[in-house]
């Protein structure tokens, strides 16, 4: 295959290169500084002090207590931590089984989920969720019950960017005294991420979306709140996540965050109007097309759209072969092309659900990349369409 004479990435939700401030941070901990933070000599107690750094810097921007830091694997694990790790404390408490979530979930929650209520007798209410894939706090109200355990909400949408109302679903439940988790993987580095301004007592934090390495994440979890460790082993991370820490990720993770906060408001700044264009360009220079999720209440990072009569894949191979890395909402399971839960849930036809593409730019894309993007992708559409026996034009 030839090589396309240029590359443009355009994929930042999927995952963002690891800034060279942060590689730089991170390499002592590799070696020299390689101890292990449960040492009592001078080198243990150095990585030991690197994390107590790290966790600090991290707390800061949540405005938090250190002590609520909880570093993990990933994403996923957070999520995981934050639901099965509150799900079956508070029932051994004997306080209920009953957890609420939405049906746009990211699939670290959506599946555990799916798990605990059919391996541990949890019971899950999925809320609804409007045409932008946004929820309404009055629904939320409406599903909490006596025995209800947990919330847990998205801040803001990996496919469709939309940004959930989640300070005033965290009004609700801390009226109601339940526990609210919100996944806030996509929204770290470009959202504020104050959990007393949202309301939030648990929240999930990933590095690779901020410019930091894959592999380390974060969970926020509230003083207070009842968290069972679902990895057992040492008293690493207060009894709450046990394995030696990852010190070179663990200050790399606090890196990237310190970074992308004290730069977010040029960087949201510039990377909007390149979404902007975007939208306001694939809008207007191509026809029958949606844009998918809120017009406004939307991450700066995020441009999605949903186009009839052709297959978001055949878009992607497209947009490949012409050196622009891109995303669709659909997930290829099994032999079948299976349209996104998440459009599906924004009652968006299985049809045009089938055409969706997400290009999420970020800190290195230039305004020369978007018009290159809007150059080709009319012609791409058009090329497909014109093979697509549900096209006449
Ligand atoms: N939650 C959301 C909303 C995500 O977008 C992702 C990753 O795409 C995850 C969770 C999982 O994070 P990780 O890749 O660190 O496991």
């Amino acid at each position: 295959m030839q090589k396309p004479s240029r590359t443009i990435y355009l994929d930042h939700a999927a995952t963002t290169a690891v800034d060279p401030r942060v590689v730089e941070a991170m390499l002592p901990y590799f070696n020299p500084q390689y101890g292990n933070a449960s040492s009592i000599y001078r080198l243990g107690q150095e990585a030991g002090k690197a994390i107590d750094d790290a966790r600090r810097m991290v707390a800061d921007i949540l405005g938090c207590q250190p002590r609520e830091v909880i570093f993990t694997s990933c994403g996923t694990e957070s999520d995981n931590l934050a639901l099965r790790g509150v799900g079956w404390a508070r029932r051994n408490l004997g306080k209920g089984n009953h957890i609420i979530t939405s049906p746009i979930e990211h699939h670290a929650v959506s599946h555990t989920c799916e798990q605990l209520e059919k391996h541990f007798g949890f019971e899950i209410t999925y809320l609804p969720v409007d045409k932008y894939g946004m929820v309404d706090p009055d629904d939320v109200r409406r599903a909490i019950k006596d025995d209800t355990i947990l919330i847990s909400i998205i801040y803001a949408n990996n496919e469709v960017g939309t940004i959930e109302p989640l300070a005033e679903i965290g009004r609700i439940a801390k009226e109601k005294g339940v526990p609210f988790h919100t996944d806030a993987v996509q929204a770290g580095g470009s959202l504020s991420l104050d959990v007393n301004e949202l309301n939030v007592d648990l929240l999930s934090l990933s590095a690779h979306k901020f410019y930091g390495p894959k592999g380390v994440g974060v969970l926020y979890a509230r003083q207070g709140v009842s968290l069972l460790p679902t990895q057992t082993g040492g008293g690493h991370e207060r009894n709450r996540r046990a394995g030696t820490e990852n010190v070179p990720y663990i200050v790399g993770l606090a890196t990237a965050l310190r970074i992308a906060y004290d730069e977010l408001e040029a960087n949201n700044q510039r990377i909007s109007a390149l979404r902007d264009r975007l939208i306001a360009g694939v809008l207007e220079s191509i026809d029958e097309v949606e844009l998918t999720g809120h017009p406004t209440s939307r991450l700066p990072t995020s441009a999605s759209f949903a186009f009839k009569y052709i297959e978001g894949e055949s878009v992607l191979l497209n947009l490949d072969l012409a050196g622009i890395s891109a995303s669709s909402g659909s997930a290829c399971t099994s032999a079948s092309l299976e349209a996104s839960h998440v459009l599906l849930a924004m009652g968006i036809p299985p049809e045009l659900a089938q055409g969706s593409l997400r290009l999420t730019p970020g800190r290195e894309n230039t305004t020369e990349d978007i018009d290159y993007v809007l150059g080709i992708l009319p012609s791409i559409v058009q090329k497909l369409r014109d093979m697509s026996p549900l096209y006449s034009n």
